[in-house]
């Protein structure tokens, strides 16, 4: 059998930016974007995919293969062609895609920035998280400001000069960052301090790729209240450096592990010591206090990336699949069953492979629908020039994020494991891709805060916002697409129509458990009412997706991906949705059985 060929599925990327969502002309009003046109989309996007095709997915076995090392001094090397495909992502501004020019960035939408980071966390995600966090880190820096720094640093970072990383975890604080106990000592010289502690689990916080890194801290000053509220933010340089970005000697901020683990093997994930030898020098970001509310203006978009390395895994896992299912010969053809000489098929012939293939389909193609439009919301809620229209995107992201990453990792988890079950014995040995695909996929439902607390931030803030206004908006825009689907013909909105309201049902439940003191049961159906909820969101992307494709395959018949969408809905009314009833029903049991004592 042939190699499983990676491959981006442009077309369906194209479809939802540009026939589904319009982007051209939703970000038309936006000044920053106004020499951009739908060409130069394009373009960029096919130079992404090929990048993603021919630099990063070559490297993407052999580094998991290999993983990373440490030498003794605290440095870390990485996989073989790691460093060649820096150089060529840096050179092609892959980095600062969506970055301003003033800092080295490239200037294009937000939106566009996402899709890179679908095709390159497809290719290669162990290296992808390179380039992923030096971006979050100059976004921290460009928006928060490091003293007379911030010019440097974001160009650097920008251009790939430089890298960095972000360092929250410490070993008693994962989930609850409050916990943090790395200490900041304020030295003499104004906004300076020397920092003193040892995070964990830090991605990227040694390389061989860059002359320099930029740690990203959270640390709290002696005198700082507990908790949250004391936690600062600290910019830490692997090397110092003077006022023209000349590298000078080492700060102590070493590497003094790595960890061996399931998946993600090219990503080193480190153990970073702070001040163990010798004074580690760190500049603060904003002010004394600030670490929180910094970390939460960079917290939506670096969810939604991550929501992105979901829809990264099905997408792949399905073509994987897809394209093994049609090659394989096994068994008959079920109507044969009773003829021992009848012809041998391939396996996309049985319908339980095309049942597993068809969920991969649909939970990527809505997922890449739902994901981009929080793209776009991202650049309408930052440059949009109608106050009214920032706002309603605001709240658009800040409703949606949970599910964004929550859901959308668990989903696109949930898929790579069926896509392994498309192949077989075969997608669990190592000569075939996916079982990386499921290792290197797991993650994504862990770091960046746990679905778990995901989904408690779901109900116990985002449900709660404004006395419930968000969710409310939500159902009722929901609501009018239905009934807009209703009258375009779809039967299948009456079924979407209910799952709405048993939404709003549950929902209001939840309410009344934590109005009641039941916090502990509320929380008990966070993630099952996370998911309720996602599979509605996803359920309402596959309505829209059909609506415009039937449009448009009134002039373009010929076009299968069009008749798919409207396939899609069937399956995922039909065959999906069920399950978000089903879980809305548990939630309203209020069953709280887990919760009692001595029964683990
Ligand atoms: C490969 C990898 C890369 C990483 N990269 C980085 C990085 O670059 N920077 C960084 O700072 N960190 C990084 N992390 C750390 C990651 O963010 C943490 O592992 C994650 O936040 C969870 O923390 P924890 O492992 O301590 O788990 P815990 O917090 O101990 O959680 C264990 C379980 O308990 C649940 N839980 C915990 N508290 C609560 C609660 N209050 N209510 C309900 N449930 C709860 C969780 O949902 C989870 O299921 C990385 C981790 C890995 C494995």
């Amino acid at each position: 059998m042939a190699g499983l060929q990676f491959r981006i599925h442009l077309d369906d990327v194209f479809f939802v930016l540009f026939e589904q969502m319009h982007l051209q002309d939703r970000l038309a009003p936006v000044e920053k974007y106004a020499d951009f046109d739908i060409d130069l989309y394009k373009a960029t996007l096919e130079e992404a995919a090929r990048v993603a095709t021919e630099v990063l997915a070559p490297i993407n076995a052999t580094g998991d293969r290999q993983g990373c090392t440490l030498d003794s001094e605290g440095n870390v090397t990485t996989p073989d062609g790691y460093i060649e495909a820096w150089n060529i992502i840096a050179e092609g501004g892959w980095i600062g895609t969506a970055a301003s020019p003033e800092f080295g960035g490239v200037g294009l939408p937000h939106n566009i920035g996402i899709c890179g980071t679908e095709f390159f966390g497809a290719a290669c995600t162990a290296f992808a998280m390179y380039p992923g966090l030096s971006a979050a880190v100059g976004r921290v820096i460009t928006r928060s400001g490091v003293a007379d720094l911030t010019h440097l640093l974001a160009e650097r970072i920008f251009t790939g000069q430089w890298a960095g990383t972000m360092c929250l975890t410490e070993a008693d604080a994962g989930s609850s960052v409050g916990d943090n106990r790395c200490r900041a000592t304020r030295t003499d010289t104004e906004g300076t301090y020397h920092l003193q502690g040892e995070k964990i689990f830090i991605s990227g916080a040694d390389q061989d790729l860059t002359e320099n890194i930029i740690h990203i801290i959270l640390a709290r000053t002696s005198d700082a209240p507990a908790g949250t509220k004391g936690l600062s933010i600290f910019m830490v340089p692997k090397f110092l450096f003077d006022n023209d970005g000349n590298l000078g000697e080492r700060n102590d901020a070493l590497v003094t592990g790595i960890e061996h683990k399931m998946g993600l093997n090219g990503s080193a994930t480190c153990t970073l010591t702070l001040g163990m030898n010798g004074p580690c020098k760190a500049w603060i970001i904003g002010e004394e206090g600030d670490g929180i509310s910094i970390m939460f203006t960079l917290m939506n978009e670096a969810r939604i990336g991550v929501g992105v390395q979901g829809l990264s895994a099905a997408s792949l896992g399905y073509e994987y699949a897809r394209s093994y299912a049609k090659e394989r010969i096994q068994g008959t053809a079920i109507r044969d069953y009773k003829n021992a000489d009848a012809k041998r098929v391939p396996i996309i012939e049985h319908p339980d492979v095309r049942r597993m293939l068809m969920v991969q389909k649909v939970y990527a193609e809505t997922m890449r629908s739902f994901l981009y439009k929080m793209g776009m919301h991202l650049d309408l809620a930052h440059h949009h020039p109608d106050k009214e229209q920032r706002e309603l995107s605001i709240q658009f992201i800040d409703l949606l994020t949970p599910i964004a990453k929550g859901h959308c990792t668990d989903v696109g988890f949930d898929c790579t494991v069926q896509a392994l079950q498309v192949l077989g014995g075969y997608g669990y040995i190592s000569e075939y891709p996916v079982e990386q695909l499921v290792r290197d996929t797991k993650i994504a439902s862990i770091y960046e805060g746990t679905n778990g607390i995901q989904a408690m931030d779901l109900i116990g803030r985002k449900l709660r916002q404004n006395n419930g206004a968000l969710l409310l908006t939500w159902i009722s825009q929901a609501k009018e697409k239905t009934e807009r689907g209703l009258q375009e013909g779809f039967e299948e909105a009456k079924a979407l129509d209910k799952a709405i309201d048993h939404l709003g049902m549950t929902a209001m439940h939840l309410g009344s458990l934590g109005m009641q003191d039941q916090i502990e049961i509320a929380m008990l159906h966070a993630v099952p009412f996370m998911n309720m909820y996602g599979t509605i969101v996803l359920a309402m992307e596959a309505l829209e997706q059909a609506s415009v494709a039937k449009k448009l395959l009134e002039t373009q018949p010929e076009r299968k991906l069009l008749r798919g969408k409207l396939q899609n809905l069937k399956f995922f009314v039909h065959q999906l949705l069920p399950s978000a009833i089903a879980l809305g029903k548990s939630i309203q049991s209020s069953d709280a059985s887990p919760l009692q004592a001595d029964l683990f």
